[in-house]
């Protein structure tokens, strides 16, 4: 068990002006913040991002969605960190996440679903590698 995972504010929520109360929730759950940066994915670096979902009927759009406009990427640290975090966000589909998780209360649809969270230790690292220079993780 790793005690770290990797997150994203999506376009969506960075747009919408919840980024400052979602990562509010973050700490508050007991998540260190040990990466944070705000920027733009490429088209390009999105699909690459998401390359695992390529055959699937959504990613054009996920795509599409994921870079058009900032993110905040972040890695976090805490116990259990990849599980623990799953369950603050909630279920993918918003209409199906639990009451006071971040999906619930901050997205609007499946696809523009507010945050990111790794599924796994092996993909928290990956991803966090994939937004973070060593010099930029703490
Ligand atoms: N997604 C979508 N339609 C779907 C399923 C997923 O647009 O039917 C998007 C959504 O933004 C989701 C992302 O693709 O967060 C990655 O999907 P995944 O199944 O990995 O969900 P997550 O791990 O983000 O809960
Ligand atoms: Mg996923």
């Amino acid at each position: 068990m790793s005690n770290r995972t990797f997150t994203m504010i999506k376009p969506d929520a960075v747009r919408n002006g919840h980024s400052g109360a979602i990562l509010d929730m973050i700490i508050k759950a007991g998540f260190k913040i040990k990466a944070l940066k705000m920027l733009k994915l490429s088209a390009e670096k999105a699909g690459e991002f998401y390359a695992v979902h390529a055959a699937r009927p959504f990613y054009g759009e996920l795509v599409e969605f994921m870079s058009s406009g900032p993110i905040y990427a972040a890695i976090l640290e805490k116990d259990n960190a990849v599980a623990d975090f799953r369950k603050l966000i909630g279920a993918t589909d918003p209409a199906k996440a639990d009451e006071g998780t971040i999906r619930k209360l901050y997205a609007a649809s499946v696809g523009e679903n507010a945050v990111h969270g790794s599924d796994s230790d092996e993909n928290a690292a990956i991803e966090g590698s994939f937004m973070f220079s060593v010099l930029e993780q703490f």
